[in-house]
C-alpha cells in the first residue's frame, strides 16, 4: 500500500496525475482547494508501482508517494 499524499496548498488541478498513473490511481474528487480546484484523490492505493512518475511529472511538485511500514517490509 502506498501512502500518497497531494498538497491542496500547490494543486492546480491539471489533471497530469490522472492521466499518466500506470495504474490509474488519482481520480477526480468533490473536494475543492482554496482556488476552487477540483482535488485528485488517490485510489486503489495498493496497485502502486512506486514508479514515481506522478511525483516528478506534477508541475507544482504536489504529490508525495511513499511507502507504508508495511510495504517497507515486504
Ligand atoms: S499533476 Fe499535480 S497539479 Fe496537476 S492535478 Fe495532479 S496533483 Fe494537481
Ligand atoms: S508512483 Fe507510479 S503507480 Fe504510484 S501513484 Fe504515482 S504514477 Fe501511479
Amino acid at each position: 500500500m502506498a501512502d500518497i499524499t497531494i498538497d491542496k496548498a500547490c494543486c492546480k488541478g491539471c489533471d497530469i496525475c490522472l492521466s499518466i498513473c500506470p495504474k490509474k490511481i488519482f481520480v477526480r474528487s468533490k473536494k475543492r482547494n482554496d482556488y476552487g480546484t477540483n482535488m485528485p484523490e488517490a485510489v486503489n492505493r495498493d496497485a502502486c508501482l512506486f514508479c514515481g512518475m506522478c511525483e516528478r511529472l506534477c508541475p507544482d511538485g504536489a504529490i508525495s508517494v511513499r511507502k507504508t511500514e508495511e510495504e517497507k517490509e515486504k
